[in-house]
């Protein structure tokens, strides 16, 4: 069996982030992944053709100056001179089959009226609905800028805490406001992954946990098991609560009460010179069957362009497929590549921050059970690797 001092379970950025963090502390660290490759929502997938490279993003695409405990990771792991700038390309509506301007979807008499509220109203306690209806007005809340925030989740964000929606933090002078890396956000992955230090496994779905001795054992579908003097579960909060299940009852009880939603991601290519509609950030098109559309023109290719669609779940292959081609106005014969990825993020609702406390107070006794993700303090990126980074401040062995 194989000893460490921390196992984490679950290769995303939070995974990876914890660690990162216990690496450099000089523990002796294995992350195990249940998919074939680290990065979870970090998914920039590789398409080759003709000597010619692309890549896409299925999940997460943008990064702020703002993100400096991710920054700190991107530095010491040599990768900042792969920052890349985002091209300035739209957000866009696509409704009534045709692509809108934000801006001129607006109702620009009631946003003038609503907008001073912004310097009175707290967006504590208020939910993204409440706080947002008043900020830009109802109608602009209603018919345009809920949907904006709906593409952010991939699902209805009325009752989420407005506080934990597109956060304010300190950003750093000496980086882009918004950026990329040059192959794509996975490309995070690929360097923490290929620090020394780390041991890596991958499509290993880790099956359960149980006590012994002082240690965790940590079992693999494989059959593999890994012994370690703390664990990190970097999972979503359902899967965290099974693998708690039977171990700490209490804890997997509580994880247990959130709610998240699944995401059916679908990537396409297409040869640039078969698409013919303007280069856009992303396409967000209300009550459909997808949220969002988001393209790679914000890094433009001389060959190539890609779309990743985020549809609700549950739908078939061919009722997808042919939602894509209406909407790029293209045949299927016209795409190239197809990459399907399904991603789960959080249903947070007002009184989270209670759930969290309660989450704080329940691991305070429990210093080598860490739980990070996408799931505390909020969803984006800067948000998993501070919680990872506190959960790693915890660690005492
Ligand atoms: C479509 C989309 C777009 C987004 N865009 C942005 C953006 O532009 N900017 C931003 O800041 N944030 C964005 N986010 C949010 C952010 O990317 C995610 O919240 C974050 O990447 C989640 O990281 P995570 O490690 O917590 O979870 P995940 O990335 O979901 O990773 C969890 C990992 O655990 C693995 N796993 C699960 N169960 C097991 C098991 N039993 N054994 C082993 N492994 C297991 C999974 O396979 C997965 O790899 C976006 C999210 C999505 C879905």
């Amino acid at each position: 069996m194989m000893q460490n001092d921390v196992v984490v379970v679950g290769g995303g950025i939070s995974g990876l982030s914890l660690a990162y963090y216990c690496v450099q502390a000089g523990m002796k660290t294995t992350i195990v992944e249940k998919n074939e490759s680290t990065g979870g929502s970090f998914a920039s997938p590789r398409y080759s053709s003709g000597g010619r490279e692309f890549w896409l993003e299925l999940g997460a695409h943008t990064c702020y100056s703002s993100y400096r405990n991710l920054l700190g990771i991107v530095e010491k792991c040599g990768l900042m001179g792969s920052i890349t700038p985002r091209a300035k390309v739209p957000f866009s509506l696509y409704s009534d089959g045709q692509v809108k301007s934000l801006v001129s979807s607006l109702d620009i008499p009631e946003l003038l009226f609503s907008a001073p509220k912004i310097f009175s109203l707290k967006k504590n306690g208020m939910s993204v609905k409440s706080y947002y209806s008043q900020i830009v007005g109802q109608k602009n809340y209603r018919n345009v800028i809920s949907h904006f925030f709906n593409a952010v989740p991939s699902q209805v964000t009325d009752d989420f805490p407005a506080d934990m929606m597109f956060k304010s933090r300190e950003k750093r002078k000496d980086v882009l406001k918004n950026y990329t890396f040059a192959e794509g956000l996975q490309s995070v992955a690929r360097a923490i992954t290929s620090g020394s230090g780390l041991n890596v496994f991958t499509s290993s779905e880790i099956l359960s946990l149980r006590r012994e001795n002082g240690l965790y054992i940590i079992t693999a579908s494989n059959g593999t098991e890994y012994s370690a003097k703390a664990v990190g579960l970097a999972v979503p909060s359902a899967e965290a609560s099974r693998l708690l299940g039977t171990m700490d009852p209490v804890i997997a009880g509580h994880l247990g009460l959130l709610k998240a939603a699944s995401v059916d991601s679908v990537g396409v290519v297409i040869r640039k010179e078969n698409l013919s509609m303007k280069p856009v950030a992303a396409l967000i098109s209300p009550n459909d069957i997808f949220f969002s559309a988001v393209s790679r023109d914000t890094v433009p290719d001389d060959n190539f362009r890609g779309f990743a669609f985020h549809f609700r779940p549950g739908l078939d292959e061919k009722t997808k497929m042919t939602r894509i081609c209406e909407v790029l106005g293209i045949g299927p014969s016209r795409i190239e590549k197809t990459f399907t990825r399904g991603n789960t993020v959080p249903t947070l609702q007002l009184g989270h921050h209670q759930w969290l406390e309660k989450t704080d107070t329940l691991l305070a006794g429990k210093k080598n059970l860490l739980l990070t993700g996408n799931y505390f303090s909020g969803m984006a990126i800067e948000d998993c690797v501070s919680r990872s980074k506190s959960e790693f401040g915890r660690i005492a062995f």
